[in-house]
């Protein structure tokens, strides 16, 4: 934490925003705001933050504005500040970011703000332990709805458009401010609450009027699944829900997954599906509700006090979006998916050298970039998996007093680690500082090992971490014989009772551990794999053979022998769904070009086989990746030629085609589908086209800077197609100097955009070695951009670990 930022917070107390916000003209936004707040030290000096103001005043005159800072000075015990600007619009993402819906032509507004985002909005104190009140009005045009974090309290109709009125919200941090306005579609209901006036509080849910179709459809789910979480959570935690009403909305622009404004969480538009969605992505929504939802509390109500405690807010809500998702709303299997897909990122996050405590030191955080770059998956993945193996150690009921003590002590407020340690500690036996230090304040993972002693296994951890876990055995033709929970330290545990069995630790997936079963179970395992139950327990094998694979243990040919042999007979679609996508990746990163063909024949053939078997749980994750590599253009261009094909597969058989060079079936997709989902599907079949001058025109696009982030991301994923190594080998080495160039004139969202754009594609060992070295070289000419060098590392780490 900056010292300037700490001294701020002592210095001003008692903060109250009250800001009128005018939306009616294309070319920039209006804004009219009054600050109040009281000082401490009477005739000190201090500053808001305003990025990006022109015509800047204060209290009618020019504002003292300069480098993104109003200066305030000689400050009195009490002081108001009336600020106006005129503020621009961004297409980023960063910021209050303008979008045209390429399907109706209707504008959209919304603020997306975050870290030292909200100053490209409002003016503020921007900084998380400077908590304010804020009362806003938005005039926008009159066709519109405005929805914001207060509840709507009237709307009055003028000359110019039309004025939302917001209730005074409770005081929250800056960068969780937010309006959202456009012709939004609505579902919205009343939600049983007793503490509300009335007895209930609004609810809704919101997306693009283009998207009308879908939010209807699926509006039953999205309510059910909202209404029962929120009755579980205002029944666990002893704050009240803490804001006026709850809104969410599918927002266009948004460069993360969601954001948990209160009362107003936003998600990504496209989460909103046109065709029938995947298991994983069903998963995706309902556990992306409950996380967003666990924020209200955990992270809104009480909030970090600065960045290196962002983690305690993701992995708390990242954790309780899997659980309650399960326990409340029924997806009874949400565990299944993160162990062989969320779980997954965060072993792979933990092998890098960009590896960090999941409780990042203070000084480690030097500014917000670096803030931005640990938003990643040792936060949310290993975070929550951390958080998970708490829970299970201290006990729910402990953990659950822990908690609460934490969220009604500091309601309202700010806190750290040391305080929800000192919350956990007040309400549990457990040691859990000495837990605290051996999972948060570490880096990398535990490898539980298993030997035997003649007939009997022996677990044995290597590591320095405590672990409380389920440890099943199996007979040799892999039906379930029995399982014991095992408190695993230092010693290594002996399990008498199973001598002879075939074992596999953690098959709960109750910590974050890898394993290494014995010889004897391990090849019991490859023979009976499908026949594993319960479907937690085979996921954690399949990931298993994953990371055997990517630890070099094992080769790709042998991971996909697996699969040819144990993912046919594969019922359960998130168990399904998860191997393949970890087949893809494995085959993208690690296989040579020349291998690479015969690993996607085989993939296709399992996705073939079980969009043809019947099984409806099964057909839209196997269909879309069939169609994506299947060799058989006839099947494809016969399901053009059908109307009851999926859109997602059909543009999935669209970017295929195109991929192997018939690029005649874009455009008339792209006249038949004209959503913001298709547009950028579109983009990502244009870049697939396997010709130099398709490239050169994919490519001076990619580069051009006129890409909003969602699409330059479509056309980053089309560029690198999967049998194009040779044709896309001068691209290579420009990727890293046209995309440091991109990097320089961007934000922080292209950055990161540019980063997940990397070659990631069957290639040579030699090519792969070229890669490495003009990265290495770029890196080491020391001017990349804080997160696009993240990136870049972690690439360099993942290639090393195939060379
Ligand atoms: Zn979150």
């Amino acid at each position: 934490m900056l010292p300037e930022a700490r001294e701020r917070a002592v210095l001003l107390t008692d903060v109250h925003t009250v800001v009128h916000l005018d939306l009616t003209s294309t070319e920039d936004f209006g804004v009219e705001a009054t600050i109040s707040f009281r000082c401490t030290q009477p005739g000190a000096s201090s500053f808001l933050e305003l990025n990006g103001g022109r015509d800047v005043t204060m209290n009618g005159e020019p504002a003292p504005y300069a480098d993104g800072r109003i200066a305030l000075t000689d400050l009195a015990e009490i002081n108001e500040v009336r600020i106006t600007a005129r503020m621009p619009y961004v297409h980023d993402g960063d910021g209050m970011t303008e979008t045209i819906d390429p399907a109706d032509g209707e504008r959209y507004v919304c603020a997306h703000t975050s870290m030292d985002i909200t100053q490209k909005v409002i003016p503020c104190f921007d900084q998380p332990d400077i908590k304010s009140t804020f009362a806003l009005s938005v005039t926008a045009p009159s066709h519109w709805t405005v929805l914001a974090n207060g509840a709507l309290e009237d709307r009055s109709s003028g000359e110019r458009g039309d004025t939302w009125r917001f209730t005074t919200t409770p005081p929250f941090s800056s960068y969780l401010f937010t309006l959202v306005g456009g012709p939004w579609v609505s579902v919205t209901w009343d939600e049983p609450y007793a503490p509300a006036p009335g007895g209930t509080l609004p609810f809704g849910w919101h997306a693009r009027a283009s998207q009308e179709r879908e939010l209807r459809r699926d509006a039953d789910e999205l309510k059910r699944i909202t209404s029962t979480c929120f009755q579980h959570y205002t029944s666990i935690f002893e704050p009240e829900y803490p804001y006026a009403d709850f809104q969410q909305v599918f927002a266009p622009g948004l460069n993360w997954g969601a954001m948990e404004f209160p009362g107003c969480v936003v998600y990504r538009d496209e989460a909103l599906k046109q065709g029938t969605p995947t298991e994983l992505e069903r998963e995706w929504v309902a556990s992306t509700i409950a996380h967003e939802m666990a924020h209200m509390w955990f992270g809104d109500l009480v909030t970090m006090k600065w960045w290196e405690d962002s983690w305690l807010n993701e992995s708390f809500a990242d954790f309780m979006g899997y659980e309650v998702s399960g326990v409340a709303a029924g997806y009874t299997d949400v565990w299944t998916s993160a162990a062989i897909t969320r779980k997954t990122t965060g072993y792979r996050a933990d092998r890098r050298r960009s590896t960090h405590p999941i409780a990042e030191d203070t000084d480690k955080i030097v500014d917000v970039d670096t803030a931005f770059a640990n938003f990643d998956m040792i936060t949310y993945a290993k975070g929550n998996a951390a958080l998970a193996q708490l829970g299970h150690w201290l006990g729910e009921e402990d953990f659950l007093a822990g908690v609460n003590k934490h969220l009604t002590t500091h309601a309202f407020g700010n806190a750290d680690l040391a305080d929800f340690l000192d919350s956990l500690d007040s309400e549990s036996e457990h040691d859990v500082r000495a837990w605290a230090e051996a999972w948060l304040r570490s880096t990398g993972f535990d490898t539980l090992v298993v030997t035997r002693d003649g007939d009997v296994p022996v677990l044995t951890r290597e590591g320095s971490r405590p672990h409380r876990l389920t440890v099943s055995a199996y007979d040799d033709s892999m039906q379930l014989v029995g399982s014991r929970d095992v408190q695993l330290g230092d010693e290594p545990v002996r399990l008498e009772e199973f001598a002879g069995r075939i074992v596999v630790p953690n098959s709960g997936d109750e910590t974050f551990a890898v394993i290494r079963p014995d010889e004897q179970s391990w090849s019991a395992i490859t023979a009976g794999l499908s026949s594993v139950e319960p479907q937690l327990t085979r996921a954690v094998l399949w990931w298993t053979a994953v990371d055997l694979t990517e630890s070099r243990v094992i080769g790709v040919d042998e991971l996909i022998a697996l699969a040819d042999q144990h993912l046919r007979p594969e019922t359960h679609p998130l168990v399904f769904e998860g191997v393949m996508r970890n087949l893809q990746t494995i085959t993208r990163r690690y296989a040579s070009p020349e291998e690479a063909s015969g690993h996607l024949a085989v993939i296709a053939d399992i996705a073939r086989e079980a969009t043809d078997g019947g099984n409806p749980a099964l057909a839209p994750g196997a269909s879309r990746v069939f169609a994506r590599l299947t060799a058989d253009r006839q099947r494809l261009v016969a399901w053009l030629g059908q109307d009851d094909v999926d859109p997602s597969v059909r543009w999935a058989a669209v970017q295929r085609l195109a991929e192997l060079g018939d690029d005649s079936h874009i455009d008339p997709e792209a006249e038949r589908d004209k959503s913001v989902s298709g547009h950028h599907a579109a983009l990502t079949a244009r870049a697939l086209v396997p010709t130099e001058a398709a490239k050169a025109e994919a490519w001076a696009r990619l580069m051009s800077g006129n890409l909003s982030s969602h699409e330059f991301d479509a056309v980053g994923d089309g560029f690198w197609g999967w049998e194009q190594a040779e044709l896309v080998h001068p691209y290579l080495a420009r990727y890293v100097t046209d995309g440091l160039d991109l990097a320089k004139r961007s934000g922080q969202a292209m950055a990161d955009s540019i980063g997940d754009a990397f070659p990631r594609l069957p290639l040579t060992e030699d090519v792969r070695r070229e890669l490495r070295t003009v990265v290495a070289a770029a890196l080491e000419g020391g001017d990349v951009p804080t997160v696009l060098a993240r990136a870049w590392n972690d690439a360099l780490d993942d290639l090393d670990r195939t060379l």
